[in-house]
């Protein structure tokens, strides 16, 4: 079976046999079969018990073997020791879709996780597809299934929504309130340590399936970041999806010895990959739900200008802010509108953006001008606020506006703060299709959700130029060559960084390397003044530090000097038999200083940095980043949208940089990390400008992990 076909068989089992069914009310084991019963599963349930005759009307099996008919779906929730032996035995049934709920495995540790992987052995020996375990089970409210697998006390409305969990907790939180919060979804799943299916899997499946409209996940982490990536760019393109990615904290746990790699945190990485595969990065179950109701409710959001509808005053302006914030536009209304505005409102309504109606609009009047702002051509979604004044009924104001939510083409989203008579109706009655929200704040960012969904798939690239063949076999040659003169160090040094680089046609600054004072004699003689003197070396990286950097050498004479106290501060510093070679450099006088960098990350893989660079590159923290390999017209995008742009884009005399030059800078080194294994990250810092002149002057890789990262892992 494809492994579509059998996820598919998880949500749409004919059969389902509970493995640890238990008689005692309030047990997981009892409360999973009730659960199931009182939702209607149309399938048939099978219960292996040893002490009961019957649990709930539903006859117990002595054991697994002694069912005659076929199961599609095991659900196991016995005991920790008893697992091995249950999957074992479902195995031999010809079990293929099993779910284990049990918990103790991975997340206790060592013993758990040697347990964990005999599970894991088992289920692949014999082509078992497992979720879990220490998971929360499972939910398909579609009219055909019925399918309640969890211990939750409630099930959502139905809706071509899909919803995954990787923590059960979470999810039970979710499902405990759903009376309260509305929420409506279709399938879910709990994923728990995910010893084999993990959220790639039901990403590619959710793509497929026709019941989801809308793919909406709670995750601790990613199984594998760069799959991920590579899913959600293609599946993004057909439908939404939203992330909830919980731990945004420092991770730290990087040895990173790179600029770049110091910068960026886990989740930048995340939240970078989720942007560029076109997924949306939610901060709440809220604003999770929500959003994935939003992108059924309305059809597309194609621009950002924004009209407030109101019937007070406070709440708007505070919706203004919230909406300016989250990128949109208040937009002005053209004359017509406003006209038409005028004829029906109050003489001291305003009909400038905020349209505030004051507190006498009544049903009719919200729907009316809901109906003549929607149908001027500048506006693109309204925010319709009401606060509900004791003379107008509240009940039909939302009636109305759910009636106009529902034919209008554009998005209406309606912000309502009403009596709290309302709400014990609502419960009650329910106004059909109604999208209310309950605070401005939210209604901004849902619409920024709508936005970005369809704004961000400019950011998905299609084409990547690499390098030719024959650069890549030369880079290729380099790279084994200089893996030998590594001398259990990660480090190149400034020759052999440069030797690459200059392959990749990057536009370094013109350098000579020696190795000996009687070399330089000659070379001085050569070269260009003013110029910059450098140690070269694959322990000190960090130049400056070691005060291995002089610039501005003005003549032969002061370079000879340079060299010579250059020389007599390494010798007492006994730091000389650590350099590999000296660097000349010319001098460039530029006006800004940008770092351009890149490394791989354990999840992600290859990622490139831009930003504000030399000596401040720490504390200006302008990282902009971008899973490589990366295209030109993306790169320009972070570009602009990083802190140094107003600067490189001319700022008093300084001249306006050649952005597509700097960009093909980026989209080189990405190229690099994403052709070559070996290296974990490169460091360009500074890439020197002066209006068109780009010149990279120094430069940093590492090819190997360091003996703390294998260690690690
Ligand atoms: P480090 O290893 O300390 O980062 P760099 O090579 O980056 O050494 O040099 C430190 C600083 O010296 C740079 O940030 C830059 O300001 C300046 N510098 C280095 N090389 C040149 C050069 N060729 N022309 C002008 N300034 C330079
Ligand atoms: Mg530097």
């Amino acid at each position: 079976m494809s492994n579509i076909n059998t996820i598919r068989n998880f949500f749409y089992p004919e059969s389902v046999l509970l493995i640890g069914a238990s008689s005692k009310p309030k047990s997981i084991g009892y409360e999973i079969l009730r659960g199931m019963i009182d939702f209607g599963y149309k399938g048939k349930i099978f219960v292996v018990n040893p002490k009961n005759e019957e649990i709930l009307g539903i006859k117990c099996n002595k054991s697994i073997e002694e069912i005659e008919e076929n199961i599609s779906l095991a659900i196991i929730l016995v005991p920790k020791q008893l697992v091995i032996d249950s999957l074992k035995s479902c195995a031999k049934k010809n079990i293929k879709n099993i779910v284990v709920i049990t918990a103790g495995f991975r997340e206790v540790g060592e013993e758990g996780a040697k347990l964990e992987q005999e599970l894991l052995d088992i289920a692949k020996e014999n082509e078992i597809r497992l979720v879990g375990p220490n998971c929360m089970g499972l939910i398909n409210t579609d009219e055909d299934v019925k399918l309640n697998a969890t211990f939750a006390a409630e099930v959502p409305h139905y809706a071509p929504i899909s919803f995954l969990s990787q923590s059960g907790a979470l999810a039970a939180a979710v499902l405990n309130t759903i009376k309260e919060t509305g929420y409506t979804f279709g399938q879910f799943i709990s994923i728990g340590n995910k010893a084999d299916l993990n959220e790639n899997d039901f990403l590619e499946y959710w793509h497929k399936d026709d019941k989801t409209k809308i793919i909406t996940m709670y995750l601790e982490s990613f199984e594998s970041g760069r799959k991920f990536f590579e899913l959600a760019k293609v599946i993004t393109k057909d439908k939404p999806v939203l992330v909830l990615k919980a731990a945004k904290t420092k991770s730290g746990s990087r040895a990173a010895s790179s600029h770049t790699g110091a910068m960026a945190t886990q989740d930048d990485i995340v939240d970078i990959a989720l942007k560029q595969s076109g997924c949306i990065r939610v901060n709440t179950i809220e604003e999770m739900f929500e959003t994935a109701k939003a992108f059924l409710k309305f059809s597309n959001l194609k621009g950002n200008r924004l009209v407030i509808l109101t019937n007070a005053g406070g709440p708007a302006i505070l919706c203004v802010d919230e909406a300016e914030k989250n990128g949109f536009e208040i937009v002005k209304l053209s004359d017509e509108t406003k006209n038409r505005l005028r004829k029906f409102l109050h003489p001291e309504a305003s009909v400038n953006n905020p349209v505030d109606m004051l507190p006498n609009a009544d049903a009719q009047t919200y729907r009316k001008a809901v109906q003549i702002i929607s149908q001027d051509e500048n506006v693109d979604a309204i925010i319709s606020i009401f606060v509900e004044p004791v003379m107008i009924d509240a009940f039909e104001v939302i009636h109305q506006l759910a009636e106009e939510q529902r034919i209008n083409k554009k998005p209406i989203v309606v912000v309502a703060f009403p009596l709290p008579q309302f709400w014990n109706r609502w419960r009650v009655e329910g106004i059909k299709d109604a999208y209310i929200l309950k605070s401005v704040e939210l209604a901004s960012v849902v619409l920024k959700n709508l936005h970005e969904y369809h704004t961000s798939r400019s950011l998905i690239q299609n084409e990547i130029v690499s390098f030719d063949k024959s650069q890549k076999e030369k880079i290729e040659k380099l790279i084994n060559n200089f893996k030998f003169n590594l001398k259990g160090k990660n480090f190149l040094t400034s020759l052999e960084c440069n030797k690459i680089l200059k392959t990749c046609q990057l536009p370094l600054i013109k350098s000579h390397f020696f190795k000996k004072r009687n070399e330089l004699n000659s070379l001085s003689r050569k070269i260009n003044y003013p110029c910059v003197l450098k140690i070269s070396s694959r322990m000190l990286t960090h130049k400056s530090d070691f005060d291995g950097v002089i610039v501005n050498i003005q003549s032969r004479k002061n370079l000879i000097q340079s060299f010579d106290d250059l020389l007599k501060n390494l010798k007492k510093k006994r730091l000389i038999n650590l350099i590999d070679e000296f660097e000349i450099q010319g001098f460039f006088d530029g006006d800004v200083e940008v770092i351009i960098g890149g490394y791989r990350d354990e999840s992600f893989g290859p990622v490139v940095m831009f930003g504000a660079g030399g000596k401040f590159v720490e504390t200006i923290k302008d990282k902009n980043l971008l899973l490589a390999p990366v295209n030109e017209s993306i790169v320009i995008e972070m570009i602009k949208s990083s802190k140094i742009y107003p600067i490189l884009s001319g700022y008093r005399n300084i001249k306006k940089t050649d952005i597509k030059k700097l960009a093909e800078i980026i989209v080189k080194v990405g190229n690099l990390l994403n052709e070559f294994g070996e290296i974990k990250e490169i460091d360009l810092n500074p890439v020197m400008i002066k209006g068109k002149k780009i010149k990279i002057v120094d430069y940093r890789i590492r090819i190997v992990e360091s003996q703390l990262e294998k260690k690690q892992k």
